[in-house]
């Protein structure tokens, strides 16, 4: 038969807190109750001493004036610490001495007159008796004797037998007790840990919006419940954005897939139709608009696998506002107004201009007539804003503006052009250097786009020295 039920590791936690506490109250009671017995066997042995010390006196203080025979017999009485009392002269001869005592000596010893001295302990024969002796020179009657009184062990053992005895019954009682109360309290305890461990394991993929219950305490089981809510939460909220990411990644691909596959369809059956406009304005445009697609989700779900990485060198993110403005130059039917101070940062330059181009293509979408582009240092900070004088963003879409498939006018579509990535891509590249991107909105009532990036060299740029230039 296994013992292995006997290891500790294999008990519940309830009978290891009781088995525990059992052990430390034994251990307590044991040490308790052997100081208890000692210091009280201590206490009356000397209690005992004391008194036959005194009798000595008292009988000594009588003996000054009187023989021993004319000793009061209050004197030579027996009580519950005097056992008995003898007058013995220095050839060892009992002179007087209390009913029951020997007729010889209790101890063959005698001291010179005025010497008090603790005798040690006398056992008589077949124990008849067990005394602790205190003995008192004096002279009587112009003769030197010895008063010898017996302190009785018996009745001061008695007692502390007693005391043990209780002791050792009354201790199981306390310890039983104990375990009682430590396995009851313990399993009280973590009642609500059993229901939390029962309701975590019947949650499964589908129901991830149920809870673990949370006790009314406030403790720190009602702590790891609420934490696990939190962490439920956390999963769920992961698990709708995968599915929705999804969903959402499959519709985007699902029409310049039709488009694709019609057009070969078509080409199938008669290839004199896929002519060069064909091409031009249909498969090709779909292809690019497909492929640049995947590129932006394969970026985002490399980045929420793994987070991204990037190379990390110096930048100048005044140098990629440049190429901007330069480009939006080029479209002509926009104004560009740039206040580009020096702002270097340490990261990924492709990753950093994507985000430049991301916010300017956008303000250049939506401006009415005015672009502008602004960067500088704050505070060890490069500073980036890209404004315009277009629509604006609704200050309760500032923040969803950011997620993924996002599009917050109903009137552009995908064949429009966006996707709705543009701005989620922005967030995760700026978070992956260490930055934050916030969308306001402009002096001209447009969006203000403004990234914050650590600056390589805090001293580059500021406010004081900031170029301007104004183009169209
Ligand atoms: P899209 O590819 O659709 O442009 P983005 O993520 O870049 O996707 O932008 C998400 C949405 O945010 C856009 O569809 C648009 O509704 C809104 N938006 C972005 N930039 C601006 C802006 N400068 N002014 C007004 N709305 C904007």
């Amino acid at each position: 038969m296994s013992l292995g039920w006997l290891h500790p590791s294999r008990w519940s936690v309830r009978t290891r807190s009781a088995v525990a506490a059992a052990v430390v109250v034994t251990i307590c009671l044991a040490i308790a109750g052997a100081v208890l017995l000692l210091v009280l066997f201590r206490s009356l042995e000397h209690s005992a001493q004391d008194a036959a010390a005194a009798r000595a006196t008292q009988i000594a203080g009588q003996l000054h004036g009187e023989s021993p025979a004319q000793l009061d017999q209050s004197l030579l009485a027996t009580d519950s610490q005097i056992g008995a009392v003898q007058v013995v002269d220095e050839r060892g001869r009992v002179l007087a001495g209390s009913n029951g005592a020997p007729d010889t000596a209790l101890v063959p010893q005698s001291l010179p007159p005025g010497e008090a001295r603790d005798l040690g302990r006398v056992k008589g024969p077949d124990g008849a008796f067990d005394y602790w002796i205190s003995g008192l020179g004096t002279t009587s009657v112009a003769a030197p004797v010895t008063v010898l009184v017996g302190a009785d062990r018996e009745p001061v053992e008695s007692v502390a037998e007693k005391v043990g005895v209780l002791l050792l019954v009354g201790s199981p009682a306390v310890v039983a007790l104990v375990v009682f109360g430590t396995y009851s309290l313990v399993g009280a305890a973590l009642r609500p840990v059993e229901a939390i461990r029962t309701r975590v394991a019947s949650i499964s993929g589908p129901d991830l919006g149920r809870r673990v219950p949370v006790p009314p305490s406030h403790d720190e089981i009602a702590q790891l419940a609420t934490t696990m809510n939190a962490m439920l939460a956390r999963i769920e909220a992961g698990q709708l954005a995968q599915q929705r990411f999804v969903s959402d990644a499959s519709h985007e691909l699902r029409s310049p897939l039709t488009t694709i596959s019609a057009a070969l369809e078509l080409a199938q059956g008669r290839p004199d139709l896929v002519d060069a406009p064909l091409i031009d304005e249909s498969l090709l445009p779909e292809t690019r608009r497909m492929q640049h697609l995947v590129e932006d989700l394969l970026l985002l779900a490399r980045s929420d696998e793994e987070g991204l990485e990037f190379q990390r060198v110096d930048v100048d993110l005044d140098d990629l506002l440049y190429g901007e403005e330069v480009r939006l130059r080029g479209i002509g039917s926009l104004r560009t107004v740039s206040r580009i101070a020096p702002c270097r940062v340490t990261g990924d330059r492709a990753a950093l201009q994507r985000v430049v181009r991301n916010l300017v293509d956008n303000a250049a979408r939506y401006a009415r007539s005015t672009v502008t582009l602004d960067c500088r240092g704050v505070d060890g900070d490069a500073v980036v804003t890209v404004s315009d004088d277009g629509p604006g963003i609704d200050p309760a879409d500032r923040e969803r503006v950011f997620e993924r498939f996002v599009r917050l006018d109903p009137t552009r579509t995908r064949s429009s052009g966006g996707t709705g990535l543009g701005l989620a891509i922005v967030e995760q590249i700026v978070r992956s250097h260490h930055g934050t991107v916030t969308v306001g909105e402009s002096a001209d009532g447009g969006a203000v786009f403004t990234v914050t990036l650590p600056l390589t060299q805090p001293d580059s740029g500021g406010p004081e020295d900031q170029p301007s230039s104004t183009s169209r």
